[in-house]
């Protein structure tokens, strides 16, 4: 018989989240290592990238126009003197020695603005006659179109902290102050253990009562995505043996995860063997839906997921609870949930008493986004999870969203 470890904790979904991300916020990431720039997509900084000189180094034009002195457009139109013209990447020594009263440089966007002038007048503002002049049709204020030295970073501020995660914007930012290495946390190693004696891989022809091994695959995925290192570890039968074999060099991992056998049934014995290693339990249940049986704790010092069996509970599972532990593992400030309001496309009729986190399509177009549940046939739906880009989430106490409805979405 299964002998439950201990007095079962069950936590709302906030109380479950907030439980996580408080030991989150304790855990240290590993060594760093220098990866190329090119490879850096998805890291995590492990120090800070630093501005290494002003930006702007010059007062740089925002536009294609004439640079020139704001107050001699008080009144408009007025004609004015071209001394000369500055392209981008212009050298000091070829820019006009100073723009004075009455006169104008053509300049070109990303090019050093001359001494003198004050701001840029957009060329649509202009007309050129060809004899070195130019009626500008517009008046400007001071400083228009003209980047100040220095206004965007001064030199040795930090632009990124570490613990961000590199995304094209960060790669920008370290590309421009010189960075063609950068230093990354290593990727946590994330175990993957996948139990229950219907499951076989994926290379296997399953037998009339058994089903392929999805969610080491599908799991393994969502590490990668969140900045982890995948290890499938296989397949563990339902017996306390296979289970504790398998466990065990989970545990040289950053993580362990483990898939199904967290359930009330006869044969759910992942929390008995996880006890009898010295688990310490941190909850073995959230008022969710779906994904209720999702157990947290920690056992040997390293930290540890039951995520239950049902593909689709796996899969939401790991993004509400297991994502922000892994972040942090990665040396991330974990990132808070976001959810967008879309409106309801077809009504929802739920029961009350669970929080519910349903596979479902987003579609519309710019402002007016709409969301509708994915035809499913419960958790095990793995077909349908795959149609599905988003999650409908349902507070406990609602039972009937009619269409229309504004609604909170989780993106995938
Ligand atoms: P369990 O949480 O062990 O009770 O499993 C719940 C359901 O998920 C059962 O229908 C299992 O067959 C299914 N399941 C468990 N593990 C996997 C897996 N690795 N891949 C796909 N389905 C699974
Ligand atoms: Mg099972």
């Amino acid at each position: 018989m299964a002998v439950l470890p201990q007095s079962q904790t069950i936590l709302s979904f906030e109380d479950a989240r907030r439980t996580v991300e408080e030991h989150a916020a304790r855990v240290r990431p590993g060594e760093t290592e220098d990866v190329d720039l090119r490879a850096s997509l998805g890291r995590v900084l492990a120090a800070p990238i630093v501005a290494d000189q002003d930006f702007p180094p010059f007062p740089r034009a925002m536009r294609d126009g004439y640079a020139l002195r704001a107050a001699d457009l008080t009144l408009v139109p007025a004609t004015l003197e071209v001394i000369g013209e500055i392209r981008a990447g212009a050298a000091p020594e070829e820019l006009p020695r100073e723009v004075r009263s009455g006169q104008a440089a053509a300049i070109m966007t990303g090019a050093p603005a001359p001494s003198g002038a004050d701001a840029v007048v957009m060329v649509e503002h202009t007309q050129s006659s060809g004899d070195n002049r130019v009626t500008v049709t517009r008046g400007v204020a001071s400083g228009d179109n003209i980047v100040p030295v220095a206004s965007e970073a001064r030199k040795g501020q930090v632009l990124l902290d570490p613990g961000t995660r590199i995304d094209y914007g960060a790669i920008a930012a370290a590309a421009s102050v010189g960075h063609s290495t950068i230093a990354v946390f290593r990727r946590p190693t994330v175990a993957i253990l996948a139990t229950g004696d219907e499951v076989v891989e994926v290379s296997a022809v399953p037998g009339p009562h058994q089903i392929r091994n999805s969610n080491s695959y599908s799991v393994a995925a969502q590490v990668q995505a969140a900045g982890g290192e995948p290890q499938i570890l296989g397949i563990a039968r339902d017996d306390v043996h296979s289970l504790s074999n398998l466990i065990q060099p989970g545990l040289n991992s950053d993580l362990l995860l483990l898939t199904g056998g967290v359930s009330m049934g006869k044969y759910d014995l992942v929390e008995q063997v996880l006890a009898g290693l010295g688990a310490e339990f941190l909850f073995s249940g959230a008022q969710i839906q779906p994904g209720r049986p999702i157990v947290f704790g920690r056992v040997q010092g390293k930290y540890f997921f039951g995520l239950p069996g049902n593909p689709v509970s796996t899969m939401v599972t790991f993004e509400l609870f297991a994502r922000p532990m892994l972040e942090a593992l990665a040396g991330m400030t974990p990132r808070k949930l976001v959810f967008l309001h879309a409106r309801l496309k077809s009504d929802i009729v739920t029961k009350t008493g669970l929080k519910r986190f349903l596979p479902a399509c987003l579609s519309g177009e710019f402002e007016n986004a709409e969301v509708e549940l994915a035809r499913w046939h419960g958790s095990g739906d793995v077909a349908s999870a795959a149609r599905a880009n988003c999650y409908i989430v349902i507070p406990p106490d609602w039972e009937r969203i009619p269409a229309g409805e504004w609604v909170a979405v989780m993106v995938r």
